[in-house]
């Protein structure tokens, strides 16, 4: 007791002195003045902590306002606009999509076409490209295209042409359809009772979901700005989720195998984190990431972990039966892993516009539903992002899948990866060139120590075949699919690679040209704002209704992807 009070009046001794002292400095000092300064102090904390705690780093907001007054100086920023301006003159001229058409048109016919006449033109305007994806010139884009199932898969559509799930009152059958299509899903990635999920238009209306789920779980933990950790090679889609849905993301850096390193993911996590990504396979090099070692930090931290198998899903669930077991596993068995999305108009066969989010429990899934309850047309409440949808995508998705069967699925995949497995065989022979990553599934990707690879593709273009080009590191891709198992095609496509190679290593250090050449400058140029805006006029392009002058130099591809 003693004790007690002795401490107590040290303490009140202790305040009587401070509040002297305090006083004592403030002695001459009128009380408007110390009122004002409170308020200023005060608002220049909030000020600072508003300035310095925001979503998007200080580090890359002080990057972006630099170029931006670079930009803006005399001479220099003239310079840089010029220079702009011309490779935006470029991209667009060189955009071979723009030269096919002669006329376009522009309002609507005045009297409506006969049935004939409008295929007629349907007809023409298919035969317009130059690309020949028919013959498996072309890597991923058409993952099947069988006369046989595309078929099939038109009559499903047009059986279900005028059905939509938004009333599933309406259309019953429909509604039944695509929870076949998420159950079927979730069974073949294992998912446990508690497993479900939603159809969606794509991978990235996928991706965007999880996003949208897992930000909402962080905002009711009382996260402000919620981080999603992703790996360097994962899909732009995340950047998408990000930028649309007020995210930060964090990119983590691979290793050599272009798999994310599971260290520099553990030191990205922090309080913040409200998701944990990893690609199965990833699109650029066509690796797996090391899911199970991410699943064991999602669990250490309590953190979601989505699975991107937007890509591959449909392959790297067959694999086992195909004969060719994957090391390790990459789906609801791994204890840890939450969501994963899955494309079934990749490898799934099914029409464009299809694709599968799951997630291992319920508890997940309601976090992605948008309700809005107080709508004066009615009680709104939809689970994806769009509002109608084409019911007849879901029955082609759906007829496509009854139709393969996982007989057909685990064919397909057999003859998908043996394919592979040979072009990687032989690519590797090739002196001059290496692959880049480890392709376990059905994406090579190549890349070169002696010369620019963007000259190979520049010149695998010039004999009609369409790679996919990837930066940081420069490398080129293929995605193999049904229609390089044809017979022939893989030992040609080995043959055109080995013929331009030894071509290049004629003369290694020459210089490249044309689409090659921008993508090899665009690595290089710091102010990354620059790139976007040129990359604008792409989009701009793809709208364009007026014919322009043709220009006489001729690119293949276009900074998209398939
Ligand atoms: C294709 C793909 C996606 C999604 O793309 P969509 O074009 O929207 O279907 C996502 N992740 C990976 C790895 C992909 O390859």
């Amino acid at each position: 007791m003693d004790a007690f009070i002795s401490y107590q009046e040290i303490f009140l001794q202790y305040l009587n002195q401070t509040r002297n002292f305090v006083n004592g400095k403030c002695a001459g000092i009128e009380p408007w003045q110390l009122i004002a300064s409170t308020l200023g102090s005060t608002l220049l904390v909030v000020w600072l902590h508003m300035f310095l705690v925001q979503r998007e780093s200080l580090m890359s907001r002080t990057k972006k306002q630099l170029f931006r007054v670079i930009r803006k100086l005399p001479i220099i920023g003239a310079l840089i606009q010029k220079h702009v301006n011309k490779a935006m003159n470029d991209v667009a001229a060189n955009l071979t999509f723009l030269k096919d058409a002669k006329s376009y048109v522009k309002t609507l016919p005045a009297k409506g076409l006969s049935q004939t006449e409008v295929m007629q033109k349907i007809k023409e305007y298919n035969t317009m490209g130059t690309v020949h994806w028919e013959d498996g010139k072309v890597s991923g884009a058409v993952y099947s295209g069988e006369e046989e199932l595309t078929k099939l898969l038109v009559k499903a559509y047009g059986e279900f042409a005028c059905t939509n799930p938004l009333h599933p009152d309406i259309f019953p059958g429909l509604r039944k359809m695509e929870a076949e299509v998420v159950r079927m899903c979730c069974a073949l990635f294992h998912g446990g009772p508690n497993s479900c999920g939603a159809m969606t238009s794509g991978g990235t209306e996928s991706i965007l979901m999880a996003c949208k789920a897992y930000r909402d779980m962080a905002y009711e933990k009382g996260i402000q700005y919620p981080e999603i950790l992703v790996p360097e090679s994962a899909h732009a889609a995340f950047d998408k989720a990000a930028n649309y849905f007020g995210l930060k993301i964090v990119h983590i850096p691979l290793n050599k195998d272009m798999q994310v390193d599971v260290k520099a993911m553990e030191r990205g996590i922090s309080r913040n984190t409200a998701m944990l990504v990893c690609s199965a396979p990833q699109f650029p090099h066509g690796s797996i990431d090391p899911i199970e070692e991410v699943a064991e930090l999602a669990l250490k931290y309590k953190i979601p972990f989505h699975v991107d198998a937007c890509l591959g899903g449909f392959l790297i669930a067959f694999m086992e039966k195909a004969g060719f077991p994957l090391s390790h596993h990459f789906d609801f068995r791994v204890n840890g892993v939450t969501s994963i999305s899955a494309d079934t108009h990749k490898y799934g066969y099914a029409p464009k516009g299809s694709s599968v989010i799951m997630y291992s429990d319920e508890k997940y899934r309601q976090h992605q539903f948008f309700i809005a309850p107080d709508w004066q047309g009615g009680i709104y409440a939809s689970p994806t992002v769009s509002g109608s949808r084409p019911g007849g995508i879901i029955a082609a998705c759906w007829a496509t899948m009854m139709h393969k069967g996982e007989d057909g699925y685990v064919e397909a995949t057999r003859k998908i990866i043996s394919t592979t497995r040979f072009i990687v065989s032989e690519l590797q022979k090739i002196d001059g060139i290496v692959i880049v990553g480890k392709p376990e599934v059905s994406v090579i990707a190549l890349g070169s120590n002696v010369f620019d690879i963007y000259h190979l593709s520049n010149m695998l273009g010039e004999r009609e075949w369409n790679l996919t080009i990837l930066q940081y590191p420069s490398s080129i891709h293929i995605c193999v699919t049904l229609l390089h198992t044809r017979p022939g095609v893989a030992e040609l496509f080995v043959k055109t690679v080995r013929e331009c190679v030894s071509e290049i290593m004629k003369n290694p250090k020459a210089k490249t040209t044309g689409l090659g050449a921008i993508y090899g400058m665009a690595q290089m140029v710091p102010d990354r704002n620059v790139i976007s805006e040129i990359s604008r006029v792409y989009l701009d392009c793809l709208y364009k209704t007026d014919v322009s002058p043709s220009a006489n130099t001729h690119m293949n591809g276009a900074p998209g992807h398939r």
